[in-house]
Parts: C-alpha cells; structure tokens; sequence
C-alpha cells in the first residue's frame, strides 16, 4: 500500500492515556497500544509528529481552585510535557527513536522548539513529540497541533479520539445521529459542529491543513488513515 500523507501531526487529547478513567493518570496499556499503531505508519516511512493534550493530569481553563487562569494554563502546559515524557519513553521501547521538543525551556528533558530541527528530526525519521502546547496561556493542545502542523508543513492533522468521527449530533445521546465520512470547514461551522476548538479549527482552515477526526482505539485504524482508506471524517476545503 502506498503512503497518502506521508508527513502527519497526530494530536491525541491527555485523557486518550487514561481512557476516561479518572482513578489514575496514565493506562500504561494504551500507551503500549498507541506504540504499536504508531509504529505500523512509522515503518511504512511515515513522518509522525505527535502533540500531546494534558487534561488527564491538568486542565487549566476549567480548574476551579483559586488557582489564576494563566497559572493553571501554565500547569497545564507542564502535563503535557509530563505525558510526553510518558509516551516518548514507550515508543523508543518499541524501536522508534524519539525527539521531545519543549514549547517552554527545559533542557534536561527536552530539546527546546526549533522549527527546523524538528523538520530535520522528522527528515531522519525520528518521531517527534511536541510538549508544552504553543508555550502560551489561553491556548489549547488542539491549537498547539494546528500550529505546529503548519509550521512543519504536515500533510494532514489527524486528531486520535474515541468516536468515529464528527457526526450531526452526540452519537451516544441522539440515535438519529449520522456521521460525515467528508465535510468542509464553512459546513462544519455552519452545522455548528465542533471538531476542535475555534481558534485550532480556524487555524487548519486558513492554511487549508486537512482534518482527519477518527478513532485511535481500532487496531489499524492509523494505518488505515494514512495510507487514505476512508477511515473516521475528513474535514477539508
Ligand atoms: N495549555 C495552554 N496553552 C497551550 C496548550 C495547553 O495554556 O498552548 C494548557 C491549558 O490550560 C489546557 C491544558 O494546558 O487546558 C491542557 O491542554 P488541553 O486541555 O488542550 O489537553 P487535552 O484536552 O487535549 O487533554
């Protein structure tokens, strides 16, 4: 099979590494899941560039502790570096050799963001983990993978969830709800369905950067996705 995008940013939400399970922070048996997916594309010759959400460990837009929004922010930021760490570890224990490159400075742990070293990482194969989301308070993960897709000029976003894709309406709440294999941005935004948040989704418009939305979960499924099997919803131009 031959490789459709062959240059991809994977954005995964920090709750995929619990599995909604709020009783600890990271399944260790998923990250061993996600490792083995993602060596699947990486052997095809695949350029994998993940960002990492951090809201299994830290959300600070919706903390309500007292704790200031940029401060929280900034916690957050620093959960995603922590799973990064987590899902770096595991992939080089797969075979994958691995680059975790920090939006905030810190150089014991990880090399600091430099665009082009991260294209140069990604030329050598080496999968590179984005930390610490775009380095700013008021910013999500999702945007953090929109901007870090663009900047290295991937192929696509794929964006890993536990649905399917985008559908009408909440699939597990609406039995009438039907799924999009393929939908523009101007509908998403009309239909008023949310893929991403806005300014993440506004982002990948602008810069005509395809959406993928599919379900990390099923065995094959990014495979699948990047060799351009119709696999969850397309969202492009
Ligand atoms: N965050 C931030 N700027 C960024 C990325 C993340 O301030 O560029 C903070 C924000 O508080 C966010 C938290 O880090 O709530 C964790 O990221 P996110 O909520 O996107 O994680 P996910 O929902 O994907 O697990």
């Amino acid at each position: 099979m031959s490789i459709k995008y062959k240059r991809i940013l994977l954005k995964l939400s920090g709750e995929a590494l619990n599995g909604g399970d709020k009783s600890q922070i990271i399944n260790s048996d998923i990250l061993v899941q996600f490792a083995n997916e993602i060596k699947k594309v990486v052997d095809l010759g695949c350029q994998v560039a993940i960002v990492i959400g951090g809201g299994n460990i830290f959300r600070g837009a919706s903390a309500n502790s007292g704790i200031d929004r940029t401060q929280g922010d900034y916690m957050g930021m620093l959960a995603t570096v922590i799973n990064g760490m987590a899902i770096q570890s595991v992939l080089e224990n797969h075979g994958m050799q691995t680059r975790l490159l920090s939006a905030i400075k810190m150089e014991q742990i990880a090399e600091p963001f430099i665009r082009r070293r991260a294209i140069r990482h990604l030329e050598k194969n080496r999968v590179v983990i984005f930390g610490a989301g775009t380095g700013n308070p008021f910013f999500s993960t999702d945007s953090g993978g929109a901007l870090r897709a663009n900047e290295i000029e991937a192929d696509v976003l794929l964006k890993g969830t536990n649905v399917d894709g985008v559908y009408s309406a909440d699939p597990r709440k609406d039995p009438n709800a039907v799924k999009y294999d393929e939908i523009t941005f101007t509908e998403a935004i009309l239909k008023g369905l949310k893929v991403m948040d806005r300014t993440a989704f506004t982002l990948c418009q602008e810069n005509d950067l395809p959406i993928i939305v599919f379900d990390m979960k099923g065995e094959g499924n990014l495979l699948k996705v990047v060799e351009g099997e119709k696999v969850g919803t397309l969202v492009k131009e």
